[in-house]
């Protein structure tokens, strides 16, 4: 069995084309989710193995990637989600040093920080919004709008819910989210369910995950990829089980509800698929198998070497 080891690897930016648009994934680096059973609270232990087992991966340590959405509309750049950052003391410290990567793959793929027009956030927790700030609060991205669905805004933003956290864990989703959204605070777009941030880029409210979740449709020359942030998190258990319950899921039966309506969309209509969590580059095309659903990473053609 081919594994990975600190020298292998590949590069984390990849390219693609979508219609008119110009688009790279680039990779915020692997989180570290520990054993499957604390992440699929639920479900049968022996089936988590089994078909974890047959997909040649390891029950004992769930490893999740960070596959970020960069696109060229023509008239702005917009990037969605932004990795966990690269404070010392929030996120690397908790997801561990292999994270915080979107900025050094983002310029190695010829992207600057400044470039970027907007970040569509698709929910404000750590490993999606913890980016946008540094380690000295500023912002990462000097010229970019924030857009996240008004919900979560509403929610993370609040203040008073720190002091009424249940745990640590929460009670720094609550200050994360507060020190980097503070940043943008006069550049906020918030977002209703089917709103525009630009032509061709909407929202799709997706409750469940977080109080506001959303997924971003992307349609160019007729075709369309969906954005699908924390809708599903991993490209065997939740798509073959979409029943399933991921332990971070704030309502979870309402994340399930949304998780197979979306699913069902994307296979009936034939969308294309950028999924945040799922193998980089996280691109590829769902196809319902009995109750669920299997995965079909989309091919990326070579590129020429010396194609520039
Ligand atoms: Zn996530």
């Amino acid at each position: 069995m081919v594994t990975d080891t600190a020298r292998g690897g590949r590069e984390g930016w990849v390219r693609f084309q979508h219609g008119s648009f110009d688009c790279v994934v680039v990779s915020d680096g692997m989180l570290e989710m520990g054993p499957a059973y604390d992440n699929f609270p639920g479900a049968d232990p022996e089936a988590i193995a089994r078909l974890l087992d047959r997909h040649y991966l390891p029950a004992d340590r769930v490893r999740l990637n960070q596959n970020v959405l960069i696109i060229d509309t023509g008239n702005e750049v917009i990037m969605f989600d932004s990795g966990v950052g690269t404070a010392a003391d929030w996120g690397r410290r908790r997801f561990g040093s292999g994270t915080g990567l979107v900025v050094a793959n983002m310029r190695a793929a010829g992207i600057d920080p400044a470039d970027i027009d907007i970040v569509a956030i698709t929910h404000a927790h750590p490993d999606h919004l913890w980016g946008l700030v540094g380690d000295d609060d500023k912002r990462v991205f000097p010229n970019a709008r924030v857009a996240l669905s008004r919900a979560d805004h509403d929610y993370f933003a609040d203040a008073s819910r720190v002091a009424g956290a249940t745990d640590a864990r929460q009670r720094d989703q609550f200050l994360g989210a507060q020190r980097n959204l503070g940043a943008y605070a006069d550049s906020l777009l918030l977002l209703e369910d089917g709103a525009e941030i630009a032509v061709g880029v909407s929202a799709i409210l997706t409750p469940g995950h977080s109080p506001g979740h959303v997924v971003y449709k992307i349609t160019s020359l007729d075709e369309t990829i969906i954005c699908w942030g924390d809708l599903c998190h991993h490209e065997v258990l939740l798509l073959q089980q979409p029943r399933w319950n991921f332990a971070l899921d704030l309502d979870r039966q309402a994340a399930v509800d949304e998780r197979l309506r979306i699913l069902e969309m994307v296979d009936k209509e034939r969308c294309a698929v950028l999924a945040y969590h799922f193998p980089f580059p996280g691109l590829g095309h769902v196809i319902s198998q009995g109750d669920g659903y299997g995965w079909l990473p989309l091919e990326l053609p070579p590129r020429r070497p010396d194609a520039g």
